[in-house]
């Protein structure tokens, strides 16, 4: 039985000098021989997560779609934090396989006092060959907690505890060695057509946060370099009405998608009327994004447009 793990890099392998590597990162960590699980490793890319690419990750879901079809009891990825809730979320949508595909890190490097990625990385290889975390899709792994990959959110810029899920909270926790797994959200629907890195390359989506007093000039012109957008508007999904009509024609020409920009909850559909409010901008043709924050329903955006998926049936799982 075995567990196979990915290094991507991340503060979890920085030190002064060099990269760790996965031996390096295993070798620092007391108590994984008695897992019962040989951990295969496979050093793919010692890259800081702001350079991490949607591409390169579904390059290691291919590769770890190997490993589990050579019998792998389930997936580890080590990475940098600051877009793990992205690539955490893109992993849940194109992951076919019951096994759980583990995403970890850590926020202090192993150079400082107390550093949390050896016990990340226990938990996150604990939880890839358990049983009781099979058919979950891809979970974040982190201070022994584990979230849902369609929940987590980094929280925090240098906390231990910077990963939560505002909406739901954990849906298990470590106890000792034990997996303890408290609350099994339905899995939902994936992605339906094969995601090829080449065509996820070629699509841009935008994120335009909404500011006060905004007048949109950013939003100009749009249309011709970007294949999608997502507005992540005020409150319940609220934009001021200057930039209405600039939507509206956004819209018209590519999918446009409405979440809010308050990192919890859902956008509304029918409390406010007003122009600019979520009723006014959904019927003028904008996506419900529903609980979805912003970046995740950029990465689903991006995804669903290079698979030539259902928009309308992907996002109305989430609202
Ligand atoms: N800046 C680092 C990265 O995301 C932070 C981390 O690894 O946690 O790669």
């Amino acid at each position: 039985m075995s567990v196979a793990l990915f290094t991507l890099g991340g503060t979890i392998s920085v030190t002064g000098g060099r990269r760790l590597t996965g031996a390096d990162l295993t070798a620092a960590v007391p108590g994984l021989s008695e897992v019962g699980h040989a951990v295969e490793i496979q050093d793919v890319e010692a890259v800081s997560s702001a350079n991490l690419t949607a591409a390169k990750m579904l390059e290691v879901v291919d590769a770890a779609s190997k490993a589990v079809a050579a019998g792998a009891t389930g997936v580890v990825v080590t990475q940098g934090t600051d877009t793990l809730e992205e690539t955490a979320f893109l992993v849940d949508q194109v992951w076919p396989h019951p096994q759980p595909f583990v995403l970890t890190g850590a926020m202090r490097n192993p150079t400082l006092a107390g550093p949390d990625g050896p016990a990340n990385l226990l938990a996150a290889v604990r939880v890839a060959c358990s049983p009781a975390a099979r058919d979950l899709g891809a979970l974040v792994v982190f201070k022994d907690e584990i979230h849902a990959a369609r929940w987590v959110r980094k929280t925090h810029s240098m906390s231990t505890a910077t990963f939560v899920s505002p909406n739901v909270g954990p849906i298990g926790h470590l106890v000792e060695d034990r997996v303890s797994v408290l609350t099994r959200p339905l899995r939902l629907d994936g992605v339906q057509g094969s995601a090829e890195p080449a065509d996820l390359d070629a699509i841009r989506v935008a994120l335009y946060t909404v500011t006060m007093d905004d007048d949109g000039l950013l939003l100009r012109g749009l249309a011709d370099t970007h294949q999608g957008l997502v507005v992540a508007g005020f409150g319940v999904g609220h934009v001021p009405a200057a930039l209405v009509p600039g939507l509206e024609e956004l819209a018209a020409r590519m999918p446009v998608v409405l979440t809010s920009r308050t990192g919890a909850g859902s956008i509304g559909r029918s409390t406010y009327k007003s122009p600019g409010s979520e009723f006014d901008l959904l019927q003028r043709g904008l996506i419900d994004g529903g609980f979805l924050d912003p970046y995740k329903a950029r990465v689903l955006l991006r995804l669903l447009l290079a698979t030539d998926d259902d928009l309308a049936t992907a996002f109305g799982q989430y609202v």
